[in-house]
C-alpha cells in the first residue's frame, strides 16, 4: 500500500482537535511580535504620515483623515440585488458584509496595499473586516478570492489572501487555500462593464480542492463593486456543499 495523498484527511486535521490550537498560537505569537513592534517603532497615518498617538481597532490614519472615511454599517444581499445574467435564481443567497463604503481615502489605501506592497494595511483591514463578518459566524473556513495567476506572479501576492489570514487568526478559523481557481486572464476587472465583469467572472473561476459537505464558509475579498465576483465564486462553493456563503470586504460600492 503506497500513499496517497488526501487533502480531505488534512482539512479535517486542521478542522479538529489540532488545528484550533495551532492558530491560537500563531495569533498569539503574532500579537506579542505587534506589541515589541509598536514599542520600537511609532505608528504612522498610512495617509499623511503623521505619527499616531492613539490607536484602537480602526485604520491607522490620524484623526484629520479618519474624517475622509465612512463606515459602512450594511448588509447586502447581492444575489438579491444584482440581477444574474444567466438563470440560476435558484442558487442560495449569500450575505455580503463590508467596513467601509467605497469613498474618501479607502480606494487610495487599497490601492497601497494592491500594488504598493502595503502589507501592514492588511493587519488592520483584516482585524475590522473580522469584527463585521463575526455577526455572522462562526464559520468552519475561510476562503480567499483568488487572483489570476498572472497578476500573481507579477505582483507576488494576493491582497484578498492577505486579508483573509489576519481574519483568520482573529476568528481562528482555518483558510482552505484552494477551495477556488483562477483561469488565466489579462486584461484587468477596472475597465470592464458591468455585463463584461458578469461574463469575465462567470469564466475566470472554477472550483478547486473538495472540503467537507455543509461547511459554513467565509468568503474574503478587498472591494466589492459588481458584486459579480463574489457570486460567481459563492456559488462555486455551494456547489461544492457549502451550507452557508457570508462575504466580507473591507469596502463596498454598492448602494443599497
Ligand atoms: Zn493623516
Amino acid at each position: 500500500m503506497g500513499f496517497r495523498f488526501r487533502p480531505g484527511r488534512i482539512v479535517r486535521f486542521l478542522k479538529g482537535d489540532f488545528g484550533k490550537p495551532l492558530i491560537k498560537l500563531k495569533s498569539f505569537v503574532v500579537q506579542i511580535v505587534d506589541l515589541v513592534t509598536k514599542a520600537i517603532i511609532p505608528r504612522r497615518c498610512a495617509s499623511c504620515g503623521a505619527i499616531l498617538v492613539l490607536e484602537g481597532l480602526a485604520l491607522p490614519l490620524c484623526p484629520e483623515c479618519s474624517k475622509a472615511v465612512f463606515p459602512l454599517e450594511a448588509t447586502f444581499d447581492v444575489s438579491s440585488q444584482l440581477a444574474r445574467p444567466s438563470a440560476c435564481g435558484s442558487k442560495p443567497a449569500m450575505n455580503v458584509t463590508s467596513v467601509f463604503a467605497y469613498q474618501g481615502l479607502i480606494p487610495a489605501l487599497i490601492l497601497k496595499l494592491k500594488y504598493g506592497r502595503a502589507f501592514w494595511l492588511a493587519k488592520d483591514m483584516g482585524r475590522l473586516m473580522a469584527v463585521v463578518s463575526a455577526k455572522y459566524g462562526p464559520f468552519d473556513f475561510i476562503v480567499a478570492v483568488p487572483a489570476s495567476p498572472g497578476r500573481q506572479l507579477k505582483r507576488g501576492y494576493n491582497q484578498a489572501f492577505l486579508l483573509a489570514k489576519e481574519i483568520s487568526l482573529v476568528l481562528h478559523t482555518s483558510i482552505l487555500p484552494r477551495a477556488i481557481y483562477h483561469k488565466k486572464t489579462n486584461k484587468s476587472q477596472r475597465d470592464l462593464s458591468l455585463a463584461e465583469r458578469w461574463e469575465r467572472a462567470s469564466i475566470s473561476f472554477f472550483k478547486g480542492q473538495p472540503f467537507p459537505k455543509g461547511a459554513k464558509i467565509l468568503l474574503v475579498d478587498d472591494v466589492v463593486t459588481s458584486g459579480a465576483t463574489l457570486t460567481v465564486c459563492a456559488d462555486i462553493l455551494f456547489e461544492c456543499g457549502a451550507s452557508s456563503v457570508t462575504a466580507v470586504t473591507i469596502a463596498s460600492a454598492l448602494t443599497s
